[in-house]
């Protein structure tokens, strides 16, 4: 059987590959040259190891779930990336990052972000190393994120207001290639998720690769096997999931269900919903499906939760997808919001919305009573409070 990881060239199937302007050629290619060299180092991974443990608080525990497990009529465990340092998964992706940079001689980092929780993971590690940071993000966004933009602002990085296109996560992506084209030589791009030209797809699945190494030792203590029958996580672009299924990914025995951002309903044009709606194209740098309209233009995506608000998918997970080794089920605004409610008041833990997508994934699934489903919790609800004020 072909592996669902990816290939020699870059590719997950027909998805994936590095299509970037000429000059940022050069960029991309030092990174492919270099990312599994320094990642495989012993020394590399004697840092990046305790960082995760003594910065980021990992193992993350592994928890079981008991009142939910007794709704859901399953064995319910959820995966606690909510509990590390800055509130999310991102970071086990942004520390790893900027230990290659800096084996690559880097001095300057640059990041694009949406909702600002790329943008203050990536601020985090650039205070933590000493290096200068610059973050990218449409006006709007800035207008809208006002807490996250004053965090990475505190912690010493410069935010660019972007103020072409909608003013929101595709254009900050645009300026941030800008920038790398007129530096090449000093700095490093941070990308933010399983997403953009090989290798960054493959390089941030193995970052986040830690959430499914620690889910096999932890089911083992608990369970006495190492792989469950489930696994259910959320996808924007796709790093959350991807660390979640990496180890499991050829493992037929376990089945993956992937929850993206239906926004209002997939049928009502304001939607996330990129496996529904999404047809071949180019986005970031990479072949995938994307939300477009007839001339291939990009549309704009909507989703209540900023981080799945994206118009494409990672490579990796369209190839899931388009193979059926994973079953993509759109999850609705009122869905999620209402699967974090139950969260909440069943087992006392306040999700980001992005993970209450895949909360709200188990409603639309059957199991049998001793099913094993594990399921990746990404993010903390600090930052939806509003949200989740204005929605009881
Ligand atoms: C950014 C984010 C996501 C979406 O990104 P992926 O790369 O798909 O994981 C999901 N959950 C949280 C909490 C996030 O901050």
């Amino acid at each position: 059987m072909k592996s669902f990881l990816v290939d020699q060239d870059g590719y997950y199937g027909e998805f994936g590959g590095a299509f970037v302007p000429e000059i940022l050629h050069r960029c991309v290619e030092e990174l492919r040259l270099r990312y599994l060299a320094v990642m495989e180092s012993a020394e590399f991974r004697q840092e990046y190891d305790r960082l995760l443990r003594d910065y980021v608080g990992r193992p993350s525990p592994l928890y079981y779930a008991r009142r939910m497990a007794e709704k859901y009529g399953c064995r319910l465990y959820l995966k606690r990336e909510d509990l590390n340092h800055t509130g999310a998964h991102k970071i086990n992706n942004t520390i790893g990052q900027i230990l290659i940079a800096r084996r690559m001689g880097k001095r300057r980092v640059i990041a694009e972000t949406g909702a600002g929780q790329h943008g203050v993971a990536t601020a985090t590690v650039c205070a933590l190393m000493d290096m200068e940071c610059v973050v990218y993000m449409g006006r709007t966004d800035v207008e809208r994120q006002h807490v996250n933009v004053e965090k990475m602002r505190m912690l010493g990085a410069t935010v660019v207001p972007v103020t072409s296109g909608n003013m929101t996560l595709k254009d900050a992506t645009n300026e941030a290639i800008r920038d790398w084209c007129c530096h090449p030589d000093d700095t490093y791009y941070i990308i933010g998720s399983t997403v953009g030209p090989h290798p960054y797809p493959d390089m941030v699945a193995r970052l986040q690769s830690v959430i499914s190494e620690e889910i096999k030792r932890q089911l083992l203590e608990h369970e006495g096997r190492d792989f469950p029958d489930y696994l259910v996580a959320c996808v924007g672009g796709g790093s959350n999931a991807a660390g979640t299924i990496y180890h499991y990914v050829d493992d037929e025995r376990v089945r993956i269900v992937l929850a993206e951002a239906g926004g209002k309903g997939v049928e009502t044009g304001m939607t996330a919903a990129t496996i529904q709606l999404g047809r071949m194209g180019i986005i970031h740098g990479a072949k995938t499906y994307v939300i477009q309209d007839n001339d291939g233009q990009i549309e704009e995506p909507y989703s209540i939760s900023a981080g799945l608000d994206y118009p494409g998918i990672g490579p990796m997970h369209a190839n899931l997808a388009a193979r059926r080794r994973a079953t993509v089920l759109p999850i609705n605004d009122d869905e999620a919001l209402a699967a974090a409610h139950e969260l909440t008041r069943m087992e006392g833990i306040i999700p980001a919305l992005e993970s209450a997508h895949a909360l709200g994934a188990l409603k639309k699934m059957t199991f049998a009573p001793d099913d094993v489903v594990v399921l990746t919790v990404s993010g903390r609800g600090d930052k939806d409070m509003e949200r989740y004020l204005n929605s009881d």
